[in-house]
């Protein structure tokens, strides 16, 4: 079965599209946590953070180059931003296709609750 993204990838689902290239599709999160929400998604399927191959080293840089240029053009870079990688179950993981999360736009506060730590 394809992911959500898969079909976003292949224009069969519609998303507001920020950039893309032949590695790397970035659209605007459906139900965005800040002022700035975008998924930076590679082309290719790689469903975890845990599914990195050594091979794709480049293209996992190229996201987070992608995410830099990104904030810049957002107006969020200098006041501050976060990039997320959710894994699997216990990292709260939706969709499985590996994406990093860009948000900003607002103080984002604590990365996680202390409160179960
Ligand atoms: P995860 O929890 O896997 O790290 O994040 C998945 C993200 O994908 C969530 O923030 C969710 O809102 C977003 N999302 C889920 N379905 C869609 C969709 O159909 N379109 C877009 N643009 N975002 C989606």
């Amino acid at each position: 079965m394809p992911t959500l993204f898969e079909k976003i990838i292949a224009g069969e689902l519609p998303a507001t599209v920020l950039y893309r290239d032949a590695r790397v599709i970035a659209f605007t999160d459906i139900r965005p946590a800040a002022p700035v929400h975008i998924l930076i998604v590679p082309n290719k399927p790689i469903p975890t953070a845990d599914d990195i191959a050594d091979a794709d080293e480049s293209l996992i840089g190229h996201m987070f180059m992608v995410a830099r240029d990104l904030a810049r053009s957002q107006g969020i870079a200098q006041s501050g931003y976060r990039l997320i990688i959710n894994c699997r179950g216990d990292g709260g993981q939706e969709v499985y296709h590996l994406h990093v999360h860009l948000l900003g736009g607002r103080p984002l506060g604590p990365l996680v609750s202390r409160a179960q730590s």
